[in-house]
């Protein structure tokens, strides 16, 4: 389902973002030695916002839970230092109440929080009258709709300087990953609301430090407007996610590496050639949707038969077959296995639907006249 939200630029103070807008600093505020030195040494860089966590949202009891407070003051100092607006994030109304009393320039509202519209509505209210930034993280688990509702709400309560943060969801499993990134499904938040900002956090996404920078350059050529990247003085003694931050020097690194490509370029003859390829990848998508329904008569056919001559339609032996047989042929192709699996896990879920309905059909009886 489509929602119109009221958008409008993230942040309209004193500086105007380019692309790509930048939040970083340390996961959690710990000293104000730490947030100072880590801010100072940001400000060298092209950071556009500075960032710190005040209370933790930890998944296990007796980790460090934040600093509270009085890291707020730590933040607004090294945001007046370096004349950055600097973002907090909020997950109950007495967070909002706070940062709003200290002047905290942005809020955000983190993945463990977008996940329970409750709290999302108290935040709502919470921020009603006041005009604020909200960055919204994307649900720890791969709803879109719930991350729409989240940014609904604060809308609904007058907040239109909103953006979304996408920082990958949880997965069970071994993964290189820390939370997978689904790209398809902030894509997809864009399509339906084109006006709004989407920001990716490539150090919640991988959980370590080596694959950030090819995490942030995917975001880029997905034309994402931002980046949130944790920085720290002393990652590896960082009292939360200590795996994923990096020197502020390695992130301006990051920064200063990323190949920012052209969305699209006014130039006649790049354009008629990109015209000339899609015209191909139509015409191809025809053909591949005429084969699939082909392919779904015959499994109409198949499921007739199976009718006829009292068969189940689940035959494990043969799928197992298809499966693996579809993925050697593709790789042939250049068309991975993962690829080929879900491919042929969809078509197979629709052959099944079509047979299913082949087989459970009343037969009309002829009317006697
Ligand atoms: C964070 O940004 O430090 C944080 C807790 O992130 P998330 O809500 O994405 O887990
Ligand atoms: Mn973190």
């Amino acid at each position: 389902m489509n929602v119109q939200l009221d958008i409008a630029p993230l942040y309209t103070g004193e500086m105007s973002f380019t692309r790509p807008v930048v939040v970083s600093g340390p996961c959690s505020a710990e000293s104000e030695e730490q947030v100072l030195e880590t801010c100072r040494r940001l400000a060298k860089y092209k950071v556009d916002i500075l960032r710190a966590g005040i209370w933790k949202p930890r998944t296990r009891p007796n980790c460090f839970e934040g600093i509270g407070s009085v890291g707020l003051k730590w933040l607004k100092q090294a945001g007046k230092e370096t004349g950055l607006p600097v973002c907090v994030e909020v997950a109950n109304v007495k967070h909002v109440y706070e940062s709003l009393r200290m002047g905290i320039d942005i809020l955000w509202i983190g993945a463990r929080t977008t996940v329970n519209p409750f709290a999302v509505q108290e935040i709502a209210d919470a921020l009603r009258g006041v005009d604020i930034p909200v960055m919204v993280k994307n649900p720890v688990n791969p709803d879109l709709a719930l991350w729409m509702g989240a940014l609904e709400r604060l809308n609904q309560a007058g907040i239109t300087k909103l953006a979304g943060i996408h920082r990958g969801f949880s997965t069970y499993g071994k993964s290189k990953y820390r939370n997978n990134p689904q790209w398809e499904i902030p894509i997809e938040l864009k399509r339906r609301i084109p006006d709004l900002p989407i920001i990716c956090d490539p150090s919640h996404i991988c959980g370590r430090r080596d694959i950030l920078q090819d995490v942030a350059q995917k975001a880029m050529d997905l034309n994402f407007d931002g980046l949130m990247i944790e920085s720290h003085i002393n990652p590896s003694k960082a009292l939360s996610d200590a795996k994923q931050q990096v020197v502020p020097e390695r992130c301006g690194e990051i920064i200063n590496s990323l190949v920012l490509r052209d969305q699209s370029k006014d130039d006649a003859v790049l354009l008629n050639t990109l015209e000339d390829l899609r015209t191909e990848i139509d015409q191809v998508d025809n053909e591949i949707i005429e084969i699939m329904g082909k392919r779904m008569k015959i499994a109409q056919e198949i499921g007739r038969v199976k009718k006829e001559n009292g068969i189940q339609i689940l035959q494990p032996t043969r799928w197992d077959h298809i499966i693996q047989h579809r993925s050697e042929q593709g790789e042939k192709h250049g068309l991975t296995g993962q690829f080929m699996t879900e491919v042929y896990n969809s078509i197979h879920t629709e052959s099944i639907r079509h047979q299913t309905k082949v087989m459970n059909k009343v037969e009309e009886k002829p009317k006697v006249v």
